[in-house]
């Protein structure tokens, strides 16, 4: 399920976050909360709070064009160069961030090897219709946007490679990484893997997901129409989607654990003006309720225990994202939530190492601005090599 519009996108696979608005109403699809997209995930979710999405399992796309073929499982054609483990570039993640860089840097002739993850494409493959990328007006099915992205990097000569990258040794060049015991070297190299939606962990939740339950407002909001919805979070994030989701629903539940916010005043201001939103605090969730699809909650108030039921339509989990930055935070400068922090637009601290997307971008997290961002770090890379006297001169003819 879903993202919103192409929110949340690069990500190398941890379950990158977050969409796209969608605006522009296409098919009506109250009947069919997600727009037929199947997801199975069966491989259950993390118990415990604030766990990150699971890995992501098989995913059928109702009517992927001939020429589009999921990412999931692999490359559609093998590259010819499929034992290279050396390049002037690496690119690690495989969202939009990742793939819009290797387009761009194979275009150079920079030959990319793109590290994407076992479960590649990030949050997109969360997402069912994609409204707001340009050049869709109908829409798009996020895993097969990404599947496009993927066939266009691979045109040019990418080496797409569906593996987690496990450590990376950046202490000088060639920077070495290693995936499943393979070590690969580059002499750059551009980190792309996107950030995860955090989930309450329960288990009843990954079986309503892409059934009602979403991590994305702007990605699902349009299916709830006129329907009662709840946003559980007490951010920015939850704020900003209570308030976005006002546009579709109905109603709008916000649940929240604690009394006070940590959303900024005029975000928490607005909600509680909003005739359609009504703030619930000293509440979490036990369970969410239906078989089929979400039809309430089971609420536990936090200072008596007691228990209630809230019929609900939909379940927007807005609590907040977490940075996939597990192999680089021993390298590169993370900010206190974690995120990679850049330098002069991609930059790193380290010269040659680039950042795009989600996993510095907590404030877009749209699959359109990561695409950009990829494009940015892979012309600052081209540059950059050059410099090095690693390649010719060739910027501003090659794009
Ligand atoms: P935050 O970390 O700010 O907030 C997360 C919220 O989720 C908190 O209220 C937290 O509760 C709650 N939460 C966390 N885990 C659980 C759980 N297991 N069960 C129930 N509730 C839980 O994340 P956001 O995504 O909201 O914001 C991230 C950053 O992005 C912030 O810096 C924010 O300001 C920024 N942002 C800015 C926006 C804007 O300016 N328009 C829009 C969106 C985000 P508790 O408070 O009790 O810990």
């Amino acid at each position: 399920m879903s993202k919103q519009d192409a929110g949340n996108a690069n990500g190398t696979g941890a379950g990158a976050t977050s969409g796209a608005r969608k605006g522009a109403a296409s098919k009506p699809k109250t009947d069919s909360p997600f727009g037929g997209l199947t997801i199975d995930f069966g491989r259950g979710g993390g118990a415990g709070g604030g766990g990150v999405a699971p890995a992501l399992p098989t995913i059928q796309i109702a009517e992927a064009p001939p020429s589009a073929v999921p990412a999931t499982g692999g490359p559609a054609t093998q590259p010819a160069e499929q034992g290279r483990t050396e390049s002037k570039l690496i690119i690690v993640g495989s969202g939009p961030a990742g793939l819009t860089a290797a387009i761009y840097a194979a275009r150079a002739n920079l030959e990319p090897i793109v590290l994407g993850g076992t479960t590649p494409g990030g949050q997109l493959m969360l997402t069912s219709d994609v409204e707001n990328y340009p050049g869709f007006p109908e829409g798009i099915q996020g895993p097969e946007l990404l599947a496009l992205f993927r066939a266009q990097a691979e045109r040019f000569g990418t080496l797409v490679l569906d593996v987690d990258v496990d450590a990376v040794d950046l202490s000088g060049r060639p920077f070495r990484l290693w995936a499943r015991g393979v070590e690969y070297k580059a002499e750059s190299v551009i980190v792309a893997t996107g950030a995860s939606a955090m989930w309450l962990g329960l288990e009843s939740e990954t079986r309503l997901r892409g059934r009602g339950v979403s991590a994305c407002a702007t990605c699902d909001g349009f299916f709830f129409r006129d329907r009662e919805i709840g946003v559980v979070g007490g951010g920015d994030t939850a704020f900003e989607e209570a308030t976005y989701l006002t546009r579709f629903a109905s109603k709008i539940h916000l649940l929240h654990r604690r009394d006070t916010f940590r959303a900024s005043k005029i975000m928490v201001d607005r909600a509680k003006d909003h005739p359609k939103i009504d703030i619930h605090t000293n509440v979490v969730i036990d369970k969410v309720l239906g078989d089929e699809k979400v039809s309430g909650v089971r609420l536990r108030d936090t200072e008596t225990g007691e228990q209630s039921e809230m019929p609900l339509d939909g379940l927007f989990i807005a609590i907040g994202h977490r940075p996939n930055t597990d192999a680089f935070r021993d390298w590169l400068d993370v900010d206190e939530k974690g995120y990679l922090i850049v330098r002069d637009k991609t930059n790193t601290k380290i010269e040659g190492v680039f950042v795009a997307g989600d996993v510095h971008d907590h404030r877009y997290r749209q699959a359109v601005t990561a695409a950009g961002d990829g494009c940015m770090a892979a012309i600052d890379a081209e540059r950059w090599l050059e410099s090095q006297g690693i390649t010719e001169a060739t910027t501003l003819t090659a794009w």
